[in-house]
């Protein structure tokens, strides 16, 4: 299946939840790393186990601005962005100018190096979706002047300029729509459902669930998610390719679920449903299937969920000892 051999490779947003582990993984792989990231919603303690390593560097820098890079590159794996609706509100304009312009200098060096460029896209390209489950082929249901449409239509625009620079400038690319993802180093307070639910019920705080709790997501744990990008990495398929888990559960099956796991005695409480917040989600991965040697995630969610529940219970007690 691999096309070329993937030695030397750029990581923007390295520390972020899924950069830092895509960053561990190509290492295992034996290649070595550069990471940029400007740590608006990155943390260096996601990376601290890397920064030793000896096929790894970082350097602090935002990706919207100008890219240099001394040296030969064999991919570019472009990941820098904000990604919790809480940072749809808080942060609208550095989200649109990561997913635009960043997205333009990272092509930009792609081009230049003759990299393959590898876009972090979403699954938020398919808005509220008119279709359950979403295949790659539906175009998709977005408000662009809602809330959300900052990342929606960044995200968007960021796969119609990674297709424009391979079909303009022949540049070899790859397309990642990403679903919601968890497992550890997502960070305690980024408003996302998990990292909330999970905090709360340790805490024995109420459980924030928004609406009545019967939107449904499709959940996937991180090394899934990273198994299916190292392997699109190495495909020869253009286009986006959606990866995440098709088991689909309401919000409110969750919010019991992480309840139980964190043996807890929180109550769940309602709180209003944020504007454009899809109903349902969740992949067709009938092409991931096909075109990535038959992928499919593989860690049950409880598992997974249990090895979240660890890891945010010591980042829990890491910032209360901090700050109590
Ligand atoms: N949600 C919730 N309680 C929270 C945070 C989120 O019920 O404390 C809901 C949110 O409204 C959405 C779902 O959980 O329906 C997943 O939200 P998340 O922020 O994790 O990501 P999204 O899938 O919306 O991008």
């Amino acid at each position: 299946m691999a096309v070329r051999r993937i030695e030397r490779v750029l990581v923007t947003g390295a520390a972020g939840f899924i950069g830092s582990h895509l960053c561990e993984r190509l290492l295992a792989e034996g290649c070595e790393v550069l990471g940029f990231d400007n740590l608006l919603t990155g943390s260096m303690e996601n990376i601290e186990g890397l920064l030793g390593h000896p096929r790894f560097s970082f350097e602090h820098y935002d990706v919207t601005n100008y890219l240099y890079v001394p040296g030969d590159l064999d991919a570019i794996l472009h990941f820098a962005s904000p990604a919790s609706p809480a940072d749809f509100e808080r942060l609208p304009i550095q989200i649109l100018k990561v997913g635009s312009l960043g997205t333009h200098k990272a092509l930009g060096l792609a081009k230049a190096k003759a990299a393959r460029f590898l876009l972090a896209s979403t699954s938020e390209c398919y808005g509220d979706p008119e279709v359950n489950p979403q295949p790659e082929s539906y175009w998709g249901h977005v408000n662009p002047i809602g809330i959300r449409g900052v990342y929606d239509e960044a995200k968007r625009f960021a796969e119609a300029m990674t297709m424009a620079y391979h079909r303009h400038h022949g540049v070899d690319v790859r397309i990642v729509r990403i679903f919601n993802t968890f497992g550890p180093r997502m960070q305690l307070d980024d408003g996302r459902a998990i990292p909330n639910f999970f905090r709360q019920a340790l805490r024995g705080e109420h459980v924030t669930v928004f609406g009545d709790g019967s939107q449904t997501r499709s959940f996937c744990y991180v090394d899934d998610l990273v198994e299916g990008i190292w392997r699109l990495l190495g495909s020869d398929y253009v286009g986006p390719v959606n990866i995440g888990n098709p088991k689909e559960m309401s919000l409110l099956e969750m919010a019991r679920k992480i309840i139980e796991l964190c043996g807890s005695k929180s109550r769940i409480v309602h709180r209003e449903l944020p504007p454009d917040d899809p109903k349902v989600r969740r992949p067709d991965i009938g092409l991931a299937r096909r075109v990535l040697g038959g992928w499919e995630p593989v860690v049950p969610i409880e598992e997974g969920l249990a090895r979240t529940r660890d890891y945010f219970a010591v980042a829990l007690a890491r910032r209360e000892a901090k700050s109590p």
